[in-house]
């Protein structure tokens, strides 16, 4: 499959990595929009949360608890960080394969979204 980030969490391309386990790698994002901006994606390919079911839902846990411990790498857990799953094409996904935001290293990180229509 052409997946970028399957293909990162083989070790077939380079990532930036910072935090990895059997199920779960951690690396920065190539185009920071935050002093802090990495993603944490699971080893095995799901497109985004609707391929989740009760058989694999235990991956967002690992997921999470892997957004903590980059936290804690990246010195922002104390202080506060935002996470975000672009989640289809409303949403601008533009990687087919889940993956969580973390956004951090700023003072503020200003308001959740932009209003519009
Ligand atoms: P999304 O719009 O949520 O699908 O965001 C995809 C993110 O992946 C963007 O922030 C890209 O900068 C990032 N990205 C794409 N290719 C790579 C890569 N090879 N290494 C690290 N980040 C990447
Ligand atoms: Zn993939």
């Amino acid at each position: 499959m052409d997946c970028i980030f399957c293909k990162i969490a083989a070790g077939d391309i380079p990532a930036s990595k910072v935090f990895e386990n059997e199920e779960v790698i951690a690396f920065d994002d190539i185009n920071p929009q935050t002093p802090v901006h990495t993603l944490v994606i699971p080893k095995k390919h799901l497109v985004n949360i609707n391929d989740l079911n009760k058989e694999n839902s235990n991956i967002m846990a690992h997921i999470f608890l892997a957004v903590k411990e980059v936290a804690a790498i990246k010195g922002i857990k104390e202080k506060g960080y935002r996470i975000l799953i672009n989640n289809g094409e409303a949403a601008h996904q533009e990687v087919g394969h889940l993956h969580v935001h973390i956004f951090g290293g700023r003072e503020s990180l200003g308001p959740m979204i932009k209003k519009s229509k």
